[in-house]
């Protein structure tokens, strides 16, 4: 009997290139997308160290790569290397998913409306809100444009606030949206989460092995909140747990992983995503191996 799936000659070659990539799940959901659509496809994690980063394009080049994600430490490096930016990428200055369109890589940013869509998907609606974002790193740079481009009103609270700063200029210029800038204490956050509808940590603060702490005090979260966390490793933070138990409402990081990846599924198939398959593979792999 033929089996349900099998790689022939024809097969299509996705993955992902970073450092490290031995955490991702982003095989498990693809794979259990491709499977379940039938389709002669397969992704596979490449390590790719920064020095690399040319070679490993060039490779991919060579060997025909139909696509790949791109993730930590290459997502702005790789811009100067591909032969087309998306306009939406290119605005944001961050590229996760490339496409091989015979010949002409072309890249993309599916972490903005993966983010965008996580939230819409548990009913909230950015518009018009008050948003607190912590953090601006690589992966607040997409949120924070996705939540601008929307018309939610950001203030971004940092640790190194001068780092915020750069990018809120730039990107309050694009979307015509004012941004605060913030260093990051409690009293500063206390005086944003006042008015703020939606609290988003984008920090590595909660993450394995810091999984005990929290980027904000418990005290300071109220019920009204919605309280998104973009870790998933631990699939419940301490910062969603205690949100949990101050009565507000928590999304996970896993919705914003399983949204960008079903994005990046669509560019290279041009298929619709079985999001809920690559939901429920996430999630079953995450479980188990939770630390
Ligand atoms: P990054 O570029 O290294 O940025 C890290 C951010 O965390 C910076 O704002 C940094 O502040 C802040 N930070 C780190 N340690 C801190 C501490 N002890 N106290 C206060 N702030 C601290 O990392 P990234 O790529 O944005 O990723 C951040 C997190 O998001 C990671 O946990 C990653 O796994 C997760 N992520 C999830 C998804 C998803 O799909 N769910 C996608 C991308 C990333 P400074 O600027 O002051 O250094």
């Amino acid at each position: 009997m033929k089996p349900d799936w099998e790689i022939t000659g024809k097969c299509q070659i996705c993955g992902v290139i970073g450092d490290p990539v031995e955490h991702t799940v982003s095989p498990i959901m693809h794979n259990a997308a491709f499977k379940a659509l039938h389709l002669d496809y397969v992704y596979v994690p490449f390590k790719v160290s920064k020095q690399d980063l040319r070679n490993a394009v060039a490779g991919m080049r060579a060997l025909n790569i139909h696509g790949f994600n791109v993730t930590i430490p290459h997502k702005v490096d790789i811009i100067p290397l591909l032969d087309e930016i998306d306009e939406f990428a290119g605005k944001i200055g961050s590229v996760n998913v490339v496409l091989n369109e015979n010949g002409q890589m072309i890249g993309y940013n599916t972490d903005a409306h993966g983010f965008l869509y996580a939230l819409l998907d548990q009913g909230v609606e950015p518009e018009g809100q008050r948003v607190a974002v912590i953090g601006a790193g690589g992966a607040s740079r997409s949120i924070c444009f996705a939540l601008a481009e929307r018309g939610a009103v950001l203030t971004i609270l940092n640790r190194t606030p001068e780092k915020a700063a750069r990018f809120a200029t730039e990107m309050s210029e694009m979307t015509g949206q004012p941004i605060q800038v913030m260093a990051l204490n409690d009293e500063n956050l206390a005086g944003a989460l006042d008015n703020a509808g939606i609290l988003i940590n984008t920090t590595s603060v909660g993450m394995y092995p810091q999984s005990d702490e929290s980027p904000v005090k418990h005290d300071l979260i109220k019920p009204h909140l919605t309280v998104v966390d973009i870790i998933y490793n631990p699939f419940k933070t301490r910062l969603l747990l205690e949100a949990e138990r101050a009565g507000a409402r928590t999304i996970s990081g896993i919705d914003m992983l399983v949204w960008q990846g079903a994005l990046a599924f669509e560019i290279w198939t041009g298929r619709k995503a079985p999001v809920n398959v690559m939901r429920k593979e996430a999630q079953r792999f995450l479980k188990g191996h939770e630390k």
